[in-house]
């Protein structure tokens, strides 16, 4: 039986046990990506370096870490409980507030009176919280210069903050723009 060129050369590789078709050892190719993993590690050395510098702890954190680290406590699994108390206190908050406007809403409404575009402090104080200074699109870095209605406000009139998101000038632009086009599409 004829076999092709491709896998006769894998067969003979398979044959020589390791060893290329020159009969040398594959010490090379071994040697090449474990000084490719070397420089791997020490990129990710450098990577995690330049994070912690980026984050900016101060000195008063950094020793108190310490301190912990130095009591053989879970730095790690401290600083994440930390945070994820953080997340469910801010989740509790939105939807106490959400209930809170919602409530608002339906009172207005009920008075026939317009929807207001006001947004309450504790609304302003949670999207911040939440979002922090920047645009809350993906990968824009830019500063948020909008809270921006997700949901269109001339149809439900809501200020809950579930709805909210702040956007930089240019995403608030470009959301306005396509939320333009689908008013267009819907009446023509
Ligand atoms: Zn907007
Ligand atoms: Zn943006």
């Amino acid at each position: 039986m004829k076999s092709l060129p491709g896998q006769n050369a894998e067969a003979q590789r398979r044959r020589l046990g390791g060893y290329d078709n020159n009969g040398t050892a594959d010490d090379n190719t071994e040697g090449v990506p474990a000084n490719a993993n070397n420089s791997n590690r020490n990129d990710n050395t450098t990577a995690n370096i330049n994070t912690l510098i980026e984050l900016g702890l101060s000195g008063e954190v950094i020793e108190k870490l310490k301190a912990l680290k130095g009591k053989g406590l879970d730095v790690n699994g401290i600083i994440l409980e930390s945070l994820e108390k953080r997340e469910e206190e801010l989740k509790e908050r939105k939807l106490k507030q959400s209930a809170k406007v919602g409530n608002c809403e339906l009172k207005r409404k009920a008075e026939g009176k317009k929807p207001s575009r006001y947004l309450a402090s504790e609304t302003k104080k949670i999207l911040k919280e939440e979002y922090g200074t920047k645009c809350s699109v993906p990968g824009c870095k830019r500063g948020a210069d909008h809270l921006h209605h997700t949901a269109r406000f001339a149809l439900t009139g809501s200020n809950d903050s579930r709805f909210l998101a702040p956007l930089c000038r240019e995403h608030h632009e470009i959301a306005h723009l396509i939320d333009r086009k689908v008013v267009n599409k819907k009446i023509s």
